[in-house]
C-alpha cells in the first residue's frame, strides 16, 4: 500500500487570482500597502499566520490581516473572476490514483478545513481522499506533523508515502517527515528553490507522476512515447 500526498494551492488547483485577490484586499483593509505578486504568491502554502508574519514581519498587524484575508477570501471565492481551475491533467490523474487499489490518497494543505471541504465539494472529490490534513490541525508547513498525522490516520510508513507539492515548504516537511519530496514546476516557487530544498525530483507533467510510484502507463500510452 501506497499513500500519495498531495499539496493543493499550486498543485492540484491554480488558485493564485483568489489568493492575490485576498491578500489585496486584505492589506487595503489594514491600511497597508500590498505587496508585489511574486512576493504574494511567495508564501502561498504556510498557514495565514505564519504567511502573513513572513509578509510584514512579527511586529506588523498579523491577525488582523489573517482575519482580513478570511473574509475577503470566502466572499471572492464566489466571484467568477477569481475561479481556483485544475491545473491540467489534474482530474485525470486523481481519478485514475484513485482507481488504483494499492494506493492511498491524502492531502497536506495550508488552506483551512472548510477550504479544502469547498474544493472537495466542487470536483465531486468526496471518498477520494483517505487523509486530509490542514492548517487548522496541525502546525504549520514545513513542520511535519500534517505529514505524520496523515502517516497515523491511514497506517503506513514514511518508506511508503509520497509527498507532491510546489513550494520549497513542502519538499522541506516531506524531508522532515522521512517522505519522498517530489516537486511539481507548475507553481508558485521556482523550480531550483525546490531541489535546494530537497526534492527528490521535479516534475514538469502530472503524467509523469505516474512512473515515479510505480504505475504502469494506462493502455495506449506506450505508442506516444
Ligand atoms: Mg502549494
Amino acid at each position: 500500500m501506497q499513500l500519495v500526498i498531495f499539496d493543493v494551492d499550486g498543485t492540484l488547483v491554480d488558485s493564485q487570482a483568489l489568493i492575490v485577490a485576498a491578500q489585496r484586499e486584505a492589506f487595503a483593509a489594514c491600511g497597508l500597502v500590498a505587496p508585489t505578486r511574486e512576493r504574494s504568491l511567495s508564501i502561498v502554502g504556510l498557514s495565514l499566520r505564519e504567511a502573513f508574519t513572513a509578509l510584514v514581519g512579527p511586529l506588523g498587524p498579523v491577525e488582523e490581516l489573517a482575519e482580513a484575508y478570511r473574509q475577503a477570501f470566502g466572499r471572492l471565492r464566489a466571484d467568477p473572476a477569481c475561479e481556483e481551475p485544475l491545473f491540467p491533467g489534474i482530474e485525470g490523474m486523481i481519478r485514475r490514483l484513485a482507481a488504483e487499489p494499492d494506493i492511498l490518497l491524502g492531502i497536506a494543505t495550508g488552506k483551512s478545513r472548510k477550504g479544502v471541504a469547498h474544493l472537495v465539494d466542487r470536483h465531486g472529490w468526496d471518498r477520494v481522499f483517505t487523509t486530509i490534513q490542514t492548517a487548522d490541525d496541525s502546525p504549520s508547513k514545513p513542520d511535519p506533523g500534517m505529514l505524520l498525522a496523515a502517516l497515523a490516520e491511514t497506517g503506513l510508513g514514511p518508506a511508503d508515502a509520497v509527498m507532491i507539492g510546489d513550494t520549497t515548504f513542502d519538499m522541506l516537511m516531506a524531508r522532515a517527515a522521512g517522505i519522498r519530496p517530489i516537486g511539481v514546476s507548475w507553481g508558485y516557487h521556482p523550480v531550483p528553490a525546490l531541489w535546494e530544498a530537497g526534492a527528490e525530483t521535479v516534475i514538469d507533467d502530472v503524467e509523469h507522476l505516474a512512473p515515479l510510484i510505480g504505475l504502469r502507463q494506462p493502455a495506449g500510452a506506450a505508442a506516444h512515447g
